[in-house]
């Protein structure tokens, strides 16, 4: 040892030195209040600098504690490569270290050396070390102690020890506290997570405690898409560089997630980049760049629903502490994440039961238990004629009218009963005040868990309609068997009269007869041919021959003998057409059928007056307008018009002959001609047909 400085003058003892800092460090409970006092009363009290440090958990760097005699203490945060307390953790005692005796380098190079002129004597904290492995390696370090002074290697040792027990009821302390605090944010967020059922708010509520409490990067939850097994991750989750991308997708038993979420076990991988199973496809097209993952499957009973991941561990290596925390978790989240799914699930059946109630073209109507509407829809209240706010909370059998024996209550005590099927009654449903609808109720009741009656659903078919069909369909075929009866009656009868020699010695009545059968025979094939184009635009034939067809030439051809029909009759015929139509792209033969009928409808269905076909060019379109003075068309007749086989009352009743084919086919072959029909009409004042369409490009 080296010489020179004034020899140790004094009383003092290690013993004094240890009850002082006792004192000083009974109520310490910090491991770096424990330092720096210790730092402190060393160097007061032996006069002499002295260093304390402790290493940080990973081993990079030394929180250090300075102080010279005078007790002006510093803290510094050294490298571990500067702090040289490597000497230390081979020998693991006490030891003293000659400052001429080290490689020039480390000397130059070292914050600890910069402070020894000769020797310093290392003492491992704890010591003796390795008790526990909370405890991270510290050093005591006395700079230049004189020779035969207070401290050599051995009378170290018990303060040593000492200091020790105090560092170590610190960390044991601080252990407890992190256990306390981390306990606390599990509890904060288990209890949170039970009482959300949006996966929102699940998501955003889980990351910042799950990032803070194991100081990672990233989190993220991959959920097992239950009908293909893959994992799909919550992109809100992953942060900025995630959300431009496509959602990310595992296939089972892909990447880290999909290994995880198949073996149900968890898994610590500190380095990812040369775990096989990693996945990198994410990291290349997200440019983030993973580096540990700890990965936990999300379990609901058997049944893996998915992996939470904590991602990037910022000190050091994810560690069982950190396993088992987020296992702490998994449960509830898993939970949570189910329950917020059916409640998703249960939200929207909820939805799709409320589009079909409200748009049903049926009536619906729901009664509760004690007989009061809870619900009806559109339909039902354009059906009854009544305001929702008439039946809600009513009793359903005071509001709602029906004419069967017992009305609706006994309606509601069949369903109730439920015996049959599904009870149903034809019967009329009073509409407003006066008005009865033909109408057909059928009833279910709805029963809750308990098997008892919650509610019963009610559907109220408008038979309006179904009657019109049936009526629509007798008509037909009242038509049908007229109009073939008629022509082959009068064609078998002709034919006879010839057979009994009837014009045998008169050929020109012979002519005559045989003119009737011809001009029958016509109108048969007419009518035939008729259903036979019904058939043929059915089956779609027009747009296999598409040609461009001139609207002229088809007006030249089919207009004159239907205004000689007109004058015949009496009514006056006129037609503004300009002669330099465009052409239309289309099949000219159904061209031709579509005006033929119009205007053929409308000499027909006309008395007196006038008929007008006016057409004119708009906007590459070409309308074509066909007017009558006729009989009109009821407002009632209008949703049926262009049903097959629709005749109106009126013209059924006026004996004006036709099958109710013509404007069927007219809407049909308008609509695949990519145009438009509009009818406007005034019961006794006349009609206006409008076709619209489009030009073609030539
Ligand atoms: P078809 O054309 O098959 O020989 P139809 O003329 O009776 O028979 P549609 O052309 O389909 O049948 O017309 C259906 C019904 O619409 C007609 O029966 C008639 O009641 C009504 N209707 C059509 N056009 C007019 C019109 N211009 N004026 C008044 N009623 C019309
Ligand atoms: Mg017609």
């Amino acid at each position: 040892m080296i010489t020179g400085d004034a020899p140790p003058t004094t009383t003092k003892t290690v013993h004094a030195l240890w009850e002082r800092l006792t004192r000083e460090l009974a109520d310490v409970l910090d491991a770096h209040g424990i330092c720096a006092a210790v730092a402190y009363e060393i160097a007061v009290y032996s006069e002499l600098t002295v260093v304390v440090g402790l290493s940080d958990p990973q081993g990079k760097y030394y929180d250090v504690w300075v102080c010279p005699p005078n007790g002006n203490i510093t803290q510094a945060r050294w490298p571990t490569g500067k702090a040289s307390f490597r000497l230390l953790s081979a020998a693991n005692r006490p030891l003293v270290q000659q400052k001429y005796q080290l490689p020039p380098k480390e000397v130059i190079s070292s914050e600890l050396w910069l402070l020894a002129r000769d020797e310093v004597l290392f003492v491992p904290l704890p010591f003796p070390a390795g008790r526990s492995s909370l405890v991270p390696a510290g050093a005591l370090c006395l700079i230049d102690p004189p020779a035969g002074y207070l401290f050599d290697i051995t009378s170290i040792e018990p303060l040593a020890i000492h200091i020790s027990t105090f560092l170590e009821r610190a960390f044991l302390r601080h252990r407890t506290d992190r256990q306390e605090v981390e306990f606390a944010i599990v509890y904060d967020l288990t209890s949170s997570l039970t009482s959300t059922l949006s996966l929102d708010s699940i998501f955003s509520q889980i990351t910042d405690p799950v990032r803070r409490i194991l100081n990672v990067e990233t989190v993220s939850i991959g959920l097992v898409e239950p009908a293909s097994g893959d994992i799909i991750f919550v992109d809100m989750l992953m942060g900025p560089l995630f959300r431009q991308l496509p959602t990310i997708r595992l296939k089972p038993g892909q990447g880290i997630a999909g290994w995880v979420a198949s073996q149900g076990e968890p898994v610590i991988i500190n380095n990812v980049q040369t775990d096989e199973r990693f996945y990198r496809s994410v990291d290349h097209s997200s440019g983030f760049r993973t580096n540990s993952i700890l990965c936990v499957p999300l379990r609901v009973e058997q049944r893996v629903i998915g992996v939470l991941e904590a991602i990037n561990k910022q000190d050091g290596n994810f560690s069982d502490n950190d396993l088992r925390l987020l296992q702490a978790i998994t449960g509830p989240l898993a939970a949570a994440l189910e329950n917020a799914w059916l409640h998703a699930d249960v939200l929207a059946e909820k939805r799709r039961i409320e589009t079909i109630f409200a748009n049903m073209s049926e009536g619906m109507l729901t009664v509760n238990a004690e007989g009061r509407v809870t619900a009806a829809n559109d339909a039902f209240l354009s059906l009854a004629q009544v305001e929702v706010g008439q039946l809600l909370g009513r009793l359903a059998s005071e509001v709602i009218h029906l004419n069967n024996e017992g009305g609706f209550a006994a309606l509601m005590a069949r369903v109730i009963d439920s015996a049959e099927e599904v009870p149903h009654i034809a019967c009329e449903l009073a509409q407003g005040r006066e008005e009865q609808v033909p109408v057909l109720v059928s009833g279910a009741p709805i029963h809750n868990e308990a098997n008892e009656l919650s509610e019963a659903i009610y559907v109220f078919s408008d038979l309006r309609q179904i009657r019109e069909v049936e009526r629509m369909r007798d008509d037909f075929f009242h038509n049908i068997v007229h109009e073939l009866r008629t022509p082959l009656a009068t064609i078998l009868m002709y034919a006879r009269l010839l057979r009994e020699g009837k014009a045998r010695d008169d050929s020109a009545k012979a002519d005559r007869f045989l003119g009737v059968i011809e001009r029958e025979s016509d109108r048969l094939q007419r009518m035939v041919r008729q259903m036979l184009q019904v058939a043929k635009l059915n089956a779609r034939e027009i747009q296999r021959s598409s040609e461009l067809v001139r609207l002229n030439a088809v007006f030249d051809d089919m207009l004159p003998p239907l205004a000689e029909q007109a004058l015949q009759k009496g009514l006056t015929f006129s037609q503004r057409i300009p002669a330099d139509l465009p052409p239309v792209m289309g099949n000219q033969e159904t061209l031709y059928m579509i005006f033929k009928n119009l205007v053929d409808n409308a000499v027909k269905f006309t008395m007196s007056g006038t008929v007008s076909v006016k057409c004119l060019v708009q906007d590459e379109s070409i309308q074509v307008e066909v007017r009558d003075e006729g009989i009109g068309i009821p407002r009632s007749a209008m949703p049926n018009l262009f049903k097959r086989f629709y005749r109106t009352q009126t013209a059924v009743e006026r004996g004006i002959a036709g099958t109710g084919l013509g404007l069927y086919m007219v809407k049909e072959g308008v609509e695949k001609h990519g145009g438009s029909l509009d009818v406007q009409s005034v019961e006794g004042k006349g009609t206006t047909f409008t076709v619209r369409l489009p030009a073609a490009v030539e």
